[in-house]
């Protein structure tokens, strides 16, 4: 039999882990009460609780009221200590680029329109102009970023900070990288999908997920982020999620993937524009397909019948392979819960003998269209977590 091993550094990242979690959940605490929350001895608790005061995450603020003896110090946790930067590189052609607190709340949030991506260094230039513009506002050194998440609509190595390819933005290859230097900040890479579903694991109103479907559907293309036993499932080639090229007829549109049938093709966002347009002969975003579905206008309504089947079709085949507890819809149709949730789920559910409607929850994304941003923001943040001398 192998010898166990303890592994006193796993353990102290563990404890620090835990404990950060706890103070910035409650705000302020004393050092008896962490311990006795989370049964971890008062010496471990002092101690981490000093480094985070000598690191500036946290603060003596006054004592508490006791029923004898010295009154214990109250430990506030600092939200504004450090920061943390997400860009997003959206298929619409925008930089969204936000500045977010230790709380994840966006604190400054700015959009550079790029109608062409080919020149990255150019590109990459802009965005730390605007980052140090920001910064400078706000009187934020440098040393108080944690670092860069970029949120890419691609095929993603989040471990050698490279994107493989963004079809949608005709571009790939890229080394992120390259351009630590220039931001003078440790950047750090994810598929827009998978930051998506981070956030909604971490910040979202159910953080008791474990194993979870995040679909993003997009103008062009539907992206999955794929959680299993708590943890993100990126796939042996970084692949998992790519919904768009399930096929669901044998014959349809020719895809950019060589095939036909693509689901892309019957359940994107630009396929639901395409059937109204195709209907009424008059152009209509969605918020103006949806104002007229609730209007009783007849062939919006036809239109988001006919749609909810193409979007249920990939769904069911999704919760058959998967089993999940959850699917969350992100995107733009993420707005339109009451609206669109009550008939997608009768459109997945209705006759099906194995799928039930009690099995699994169809919910909205809680964080609406800033689950990917928020989740390029939580990638430096993890930082904050994990060190320990
Ligand atoms: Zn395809």
């Amino acid at each position: 039999m192998k010898p166990i091993v303890i592994d006193q550094n796993a353990i102290r990242s563990e404890n620090r882990r835990r404990i950060l979690h706890l103070l910035v959940r409650e705000r302020e605490l004393t050092i008896l009460e962490i311990s006795q929350a989370l049964e971890i001895s008062i010496p471990t608790v002092t101690k981490n609780i000093n480094q985070f005061i000598a690191e500036g995450i946290a603060e003596e603020a006054g004592t508490s009221a006791s029923t004898g003896g010295r009154r214990p110090a109250i430990i506030r946790f600092l939200p504004n200590a450090y920061y943390s930067i997400g860009v997003e590189f959206s298929a619409e052609r925008v930089i969204r680029i936000v500045l977010a607190n230790l709380d994840s709340h966006i604190e400054d949030s700015l959009n550079l329109v790029c109608p062409d991506f080919q020149d990255m260094p150019s590109i990459m230039a802009s965005i730390c102009e605007q980052i140090n513009a920001t910064l400078n506002e706000r009187h934020i050194s440098l040393k108080h970023v944690l670092g860069i998440g970029f949120a890419l609509p691609g095929t993603v190595n989040e471990d050698r900070k490279f994107l493989y390819a963004a079809p949608s933005l005709g571009i790939g290859q890229i080394l992120f990288s390259d351009y630590e230097a220039l931001f003078r900040l440790p950047i750090f890479v994810e598929n827009d999908a998978n930051a998506a579903v981070m956030a909604e694991l971490a910040l979202g109103d159910l953080p008791a997920m474990k194993n979870v479907v995040f679909l993003s559907i997009l103008p062009h293309s539907i992206r999955g982020g794929i959680v299993v036993g708590g943890h993100l499932y990126h796939g042996c080639n970084k692949r998992a999620g790519k919904f768009s090229h399930i096929a669901i007829a044998l014959d349809g549109a020719p895809c950019s993937c060589g095939r036909s049938g693509c689901w892309e093709s019957f359940a994107s966002i630009n396929a639901l524009l395409g059937m109204y347009r195709e209907r009424t002969g008059a152009s209509a975003s969605v918020d103006g397909i949806f104002a007229r579905m609730k209007a009783g206008e007849a062939t919006a309504q036809q239109t988001l019948d006919q749609y909810a089947n193409y979007v249920a079709i990939g769904i069911r085949n999704i919760l058959l392979i998967q089993d999940p507890h959850y699917v969350i819809l992100g995107g733009v149709l993420s707005r339109f819960e009451e609206e669109f949730l009550p008939l997608l789920r009768e459109k997945i559910f209705s006759g099906h003998a194995i799928l039930q409607q009690d099995d699994v929850q169809i919910i909205c994304a809680s964080l609406k269209e800033d689950a990917a941003i928020l989740g390029a923001a939580l990638l430096p943040l993890e930082k904050i977590y994990t060190a320990h001398e």
